[in-house]
């Protein structure tokens, strides 16, 4: 590697060559590039030695803290012993048997099998391609819409694109066909004028309003996160989840919970899906399963899914170079057994959860704030121009959003904005005094930002 290049030096490098995902490319300032060169717990470092603490866990993904030399020493042996075979054509690998025999130990008892993938986003491939391909194999072939939520999201692929309801992304390369949206369970956004609880019910019953819509005869699936996260950590009415799984009792449609963001600890138990109380036949996971280590995706399959593919099926034609990779499997191993010793599942919904919810929730009495709410380790905030008058918004949208974040990284702690709405997301490992420290550094941003946005004439008061 070049040693000791200056951070002007390695942003000049990185805006000649490198084209970052997810970026407005033609406003991202040379300047504005942060260079992450280092990380230990819940705490980064940048190329001018400021440190900042990680409050999305990388992209919702370190759940046990960076810097765990136990996971680079089981990659390490790993890679020297074997680094690459594949799984296709009847071979198999020890980390990846190991792996899924792990899954199934820790998941839901209806799983057993694991498919295993690179990422999120392949994950909700297979999801697809299988779904359809067991309605096939079930001689009902026209069982083939899968049903999802706006603003969900699925990953960037095609596939995950037109899965997920972001419409901006729908306009940008397209969707494939037989996808079909329906609301989102989103409180304070969308349902004020009834009581949360009225709301939940409501907006469960938009899956049963589609499937009389459109015949239930024409639907294969319904996929949803527990909570949404990218969509700005939409955390459903207690009353939702429960209405959902009785409309999918009555119906014979599959059920596949996203857990790319739910999974591994951050709602308080293993998977979302047993925070809500729902009962899955597909999993999506990635991100948590190795904590980001290595790029690791798995989909769960349940066992009455499994048996199908086991009879009748012939040959499933899917899969991809890296499924089961040995160091990804080795990396999710070791990322999973320090989360059963450390018992950070546990932790999260007995101990720092509910310590950091508390502190968090206080949040909402700022004037900026119009809800703060968490579940777990994952919380949002919304920001609103005017306290008194919750309904209305900050225009142009986004831009409170981005001073916020920006005032935050300033500030020491990375919180991501989605348009208006701040989110939170950190390290299961997180402790006592740094969620102290998380909330004081919010606290501040929120103050910097709101003197911000009065100067601006953009808030009230
Ligand atoms: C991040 C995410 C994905 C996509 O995962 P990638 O690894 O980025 O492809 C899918 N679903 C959900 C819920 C996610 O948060």
């Amino acid at each position: 590697m070049n040693v000791n290049l200056s951070t002007h030096d390695l942003r000049l490098k990185d805006a000649a060559h490198h084209f970052h995902p997810f970026t407005d490319h033609g406003s991202l300032g040379l300047d504005e590039r942060r260079v992450v060169t280092r990380a230990d717990g819940v705490w980064l470092w940048d190329s001018d030695g400021n440190r900042i603490m990680d409050g999305m866990a990388g992209l919702w993904c370190v759940n046990v803290g960076h810097g765990r030399q136990e996971i680079v020493d089981a990659v390490r042996a790993q890679m020297s012993e074997l680094s690459y075979y594949n799984t296709f054509f009847k071979t198999t690998t020890e980390p990846a048997i190991h792996l899924a025999e792990k899954l199934a130990e820790i998941t839901p008892p209806q799983f057993n099998m694991a498919f295993f993938g690179g990422s999120g986003s392949d994950g909700n491939d297979t999801v697809v391609r299988m779904v359809r391909t067991y309605w096939q194999i079930m001689g009902k072939p026209e069982k083939k819409i899968i049903l999802s939520r706006v603003n969900a999201y699925h990953g960037s692929t095609v596939a995950g694109a037109a899965l997920g309801g972001m419409a901006g992304m729908h306009g940008q390369g397209g969707v494939i066909g037989d996808i079909q949206h329906i609301m989102q369970p989103y409180w304070f956004g969308e349902g004020r004028d009834m009581s949360q609880d009225e709301f939940g019910i409501h907006a469960a019953r938009a899956l049963e309003r589609k499937l009389d819509e459109i015949g239930e005869e024409n639907v294969a699936a319904f996929i949803a996160e527990p909570i949404q996260g990218a969509g700005g950590v939409i955390i459903p009415p207690e009353t939702y989840w429960p209405e959902v799984q009785r409309i999918l009792d009555e119906r014979d449609i599959l059920f596949i919970s996203d857990e790319v963001i739910c999974g591994f600890g951050r709602t308080g138990s293993w998977f979302g899906c047993e925070t809500y109380g729902t009962r899955p036949d597909m999993m999506t996971m990635a991100k948590g399963l190795s904590s980001g280590y290595l790029p690791i995706g798995a989909v769960m399959i349940s066992d009455k899914m499994a048996e199908v593919f086991h009879g009748k099926g012939g040959e499933f034609f899917h899969g991809y170079t890296y499924s089961g990779h040995p160091a990804c499997c080795a990396a999710a191993l070791a990322n999973l057994e320090i989360m059963q010793r450390e018992k950070l599942v546990e932790r999260t919904a007995n101990d720092i959860g509910p310590y950091l919810q508390e502190r968090w929730k206080k949040l909402g009495e700022h004037p900026l704030v119009g809800e703060a709410r968490m579940k777990g380790l994952v919380g949002a905030l919304d920001l609103v121009p005017d306290k008194n008058d919750l309904s209305k918004r900050f225009s142009p949208e986004g831009a409170a959003g981005n001073l916020t974040r920006d005032h935050s990284f300033n500030n020491g702690l990375v919180m991501r904005a989605v348009r208006d709405r701040m989110i939170i997301c950190p390290p299961l490992t997180l402790s006592h005094e740094e969620a102290d420290e998380l909330v004081r550094i919010a606290s501040k941003t929120l103050d910097d930002a709101y003197a911000d946005l009065k100067r601006q004439g953009m808030a009230a008061g």
